[in-house]
């Protein structure tokens, strides 16, 4: 029977000793098998999972291995399950927890950090200094759900309970996946500064981040923004959650366009989640004097880049990694209070076992996919029945 030492379970939601897991074996080799049900800790609980979202992210670690990191290495063959962008409800309490009930439905957020050391101290536990350092003698208790532990492709996963966010019933599961990803495009403002009312801001590229980016703006009281991409129907998309103008950069010269939707000036911030080879340069040419640019994506390559410009400029660049300083709980708030819709970027759902398809379309934009979810069949079987 499913037990830890002073772990709290209920009868409501029994709790079987083995679960289904998808595991990397070589390079985009995913293999279901089944694992031990994970123990909630202390500060942990046990998440059912309910439904996961496919991040660009996850397609790299399960490629490449980075930003994965596990037992000092990449993260082929070590029975590591990748998955990080989930929800579920909580269905064990580690010893001493009772911050939240069993039964509770939670998001997700990736990073726990150590705890320990500066960063996680100042609250950017993405940047935490013991990053993947949580094996042998060097165990700084790190997690990373997907990255350094094990992640949501497959039926249960512990929390720690920094990284859950309640949700409200009226959040639909696939909903309640896309909040990660609100978090980072929030985190990213916030390292900017935060207070984006009445300011102007470019977002570059449409991808998820970039789409709940503009939706982020938007909410936060941004005038204009401007989204730019090479795709009208993701631009389109972006329209309907908020950007003021869109620019399809196939047409139109990014950086003239810019200025000349923001009254011939330069922005006050550019949110980079393109990732192309020249999006540095061209968003320091989109800021103004002492603008503030924040890169969220990032080609393979390295790129030159123009550093007289941003020293002549002063402008400041900022890489950010993740979802740090509690940014998904306040991006929870925005769309609990449906500030803006983020189910436009869902569009596909698979069933747990079909996570090869759910990757394929996620990864060759079949059918032109965004956000594709898997849901854990027992979950989707549940829900349809509760309806
Ligand atoms: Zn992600
Ligand atoms: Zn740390």
């Amino acid at each position: 029977m499913y037990a830890g030492p002073g772990v709290k379970t209920s009868p409501d939601f029994p709790i079987p000793d083995q679960m289904k897991a998808w595991v990397l074996g070589n390079p985009n080799e995913l293999k279901l098998t089944e694992k031990p049900v994970p123990v909630p800790k202390k500060a942990e609980v046990l998440v059912r999972i309910d439904a996961v979202a496919i991040c660009a992210t996850d397609l790299e670690i399960i490629d490449h291995g980075p930003p994965a990191s596990n037992q000092g290495g990449k993260p082929f063959n070590k029975n590591f399950t990748p998955g990080h962008e989930y929800m579920g409800t909580v269905v064990a309490l580690g010893p001493g927890v009772d911050e939240l009930p069993i039964g509770q439905r939670v998001t997700v957020e990736i990073h726990a950090g150590c705890g320990q050391c500066k960063r996680c101290r100042e609250g950017m536990y993405t940047s935490c200094h013991n990053y993947g350092l949580n094996y042998g003698d060097v165990d700084k208790g790190h997690r990373a759900n997907g990255f350094t532990t094990d992640g949501g492709f497959c039926e249960y996963q512990v929390n720690n309970i920094n990284t859950v966010i309640p949700i409200p019933e009226a959040m639909s599961d696939e909903e309640a996946t896309l909040v990660v990803t609100a978090g980072t495009a929030m985190y990213g403002l916030t390292e900017l500064g935060g207070l984006v009312a009445g300011e102007s801001v470019v977002v570059t590229g449409p991808g998820p981040i970039g789409l709940l980016g503009v939706a982020v703006a938007k909410a936060l009281g941004a005038q204009p923004v401007i989204l730019t991409g090479t795709r009208d129907n993701r631009l389109k998309i972006g329209k309907e959650l908020g950007a003021d103008h869109v620019v399809n950069v196939r047409n139109e010269d990014a950086v003239e366009a810019v200025k000349r939707l923001n009254g011939g000036k330069g922005v006050d911030y550019v949110v980079e989640c393109s990732g192309a080879p020249n999006a540095v340069n061209e968003a320091v040419r989109m800021v103004n004097r002492g603008g503030k640019v924040c890169l969220a994506a990032f080609p393979h390559d390295e790129t030159p880049v123009d550093v007289a410009q941003i020293v002549r400029n002063n402008i400041y660049l900022y890489g950010i990694r993740g979802e740090g300083k509690s940014a998904t709980h306040r991006a929870e708030a925005f769309m609990s209070q449906k500030r803006f819709d983020a189910t436009k970027i869902h569009t596909h759902t698979f069933p747990l076992d079909d996570l090869p398809t759910a990757i394929r379309y996620a990864k060759d934009r079949v059918e032109d996919a965004i956000k594709v979810v898997v849901k854990a069949k027992g979950a989707a079987a549940h829900r349809v029945a509760a309806e």
